[in-house]
């Protein structure tokens, strides 16, 4: 809405397509996502359908290239609008997550693991971070890579990983794992180390789903790294790289994606509170033309206010 002026034509049309796409396919059904998940992977491919996936894959595999982050935040909120998982789980797809190894110059990463991506089956990434025994300590920069408990040791011509992640979303899913691990604790940011190990790597298992309040329909569940095998090449860039990959890219794309996926929560629920409070009568006018129901609707405004501010704050340049 405020940031209306900032969008270019193709992102207006973007954000045109997906809201209709949100209330023709995804609003009737929205209620039955979390009972039938055949429901939600149908959605998954009707957006791989209208090139969605495709557009954060590099455009020499097959894609249109990575996305802007404005328009990432367009796809991410109005898919929340509809439902949080939609726009998770679509925010994850592999191809997303090539981007680091496209900033990185890793070909062999690219070569490997780009086709699949820019294909019409709807392919699954997952970025394994939160490491179990560490939790938020994982992502302190402060800590220059302590907290990062996954170990990556090189043996001859391959990484050996062995550890284990709690919570990622997509895993056991996915059939890409950006996976956060630390080659030595001792060395600060020049031991992590972001390696891509792919789901089919002998070594690699995950735990059961769990069980959530909400937020049903993306997947969460734990991975466990019981001396998994990995080409070295698939390490994203190399020692201080991958540091800076991480810090600077790699979670700041999270923080993005969590703003804007609570944006659309929030635009979501707005809408219903006004369009309630505008069929509601009462006392012969609708509700929401009483001044107390009109100053509830304008304090749901303002959290929303609150995201876009904050979201803008988290990605100005680090000092
Ligand atoms: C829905 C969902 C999706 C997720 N998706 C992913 C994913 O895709 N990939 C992935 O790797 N992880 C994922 N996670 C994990 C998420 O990143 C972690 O939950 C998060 O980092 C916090 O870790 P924790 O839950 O172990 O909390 P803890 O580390 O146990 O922290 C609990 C609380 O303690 C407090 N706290 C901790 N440290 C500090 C500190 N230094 N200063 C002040 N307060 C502190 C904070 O209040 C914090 O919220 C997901 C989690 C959820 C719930």
């Amino acid at each position: 809405m405020h940031l209306e002026h900032l969008f270019t034509d193709e992102q207006k049309a973007l954000r045109d397509m997906i809201r209709k796409f949100v209330d023709k396919e995804v609003m009737p059904i929205r209620e039955d996502l979390e009972k039938d998940y055949s429901l939600f992977e149908g959605l998954l491919q009707k957006l791989v359908d209208l090139g969605i996936q495709r557009g954060g894959v590099p455009s020499e595999y097959g894609g249109t290239g990575p996305y802007p982050m404005t328009t990432r935040g367009i796809i991410q909120t109005e898919l929340a609008r509809g439902d949080a998982g939609l726009a998770m789980v679509t925010g994850m797809n592999a191809g997303e997550f090539l981007g680091p190894a496209l900033h990185a110059g890793n070909k062999v990463v690219l070569d490997r693991f780009a086709p699949a991506t820019a294909g019409d089956k709807v392919c699954y990434g997952c970025l394994a971070m939160t490491d179990s025994a560490a939790g938020a300590d994982t992502e302190n920069p402060l800590f220059r890579g302590r907290g990062i408990s996954t170990r990556a040791k090189l043996v001859g011509d391959e990484w050996v990983i062995n550890g284990s992640k709690s919570w990622p979303t997509n895993a056991g899913l996915a059939s890409l794992y950006l996976t956060v691990c630390n080659t030595d604790p001792d060395v600060g940011d020049e031991g992590i180390a972001i390696i891509y190990v792919p789901s089919d790597a002998p070594g690699l298992s995950f735990g059961k789903p769990e069980t959530k309040m909400g937020f049903k329909t993306s997947v969460n569940a734990s991975i466990f790294f019981d001396n998994v095998r990995v080409p070295k090449e698939y390490r994203l860039a190399g020692p201080g790289q991958d540091a800076a990959f991480y810090y600077g890219g790699i979670m700041g794309l999270g923080q993005w994606a969590s703003a804007c996926l609570s944006l659309g929560i929030a635009k979501g629920a707005f809408e219903i509170a006004m369009e309630y409070t505008k069929e509601r009568k009462s006392g012969g006018k609708p509700v929401r033309e009483w001044s107390m129901a009109a100053g509830i609707l304008a304090d749901m405004v303002w959290p929303i206010c609150m995201i876009i501010l904050k979201s803008m704050v988290r990605l100005s340049p680090r000092k």
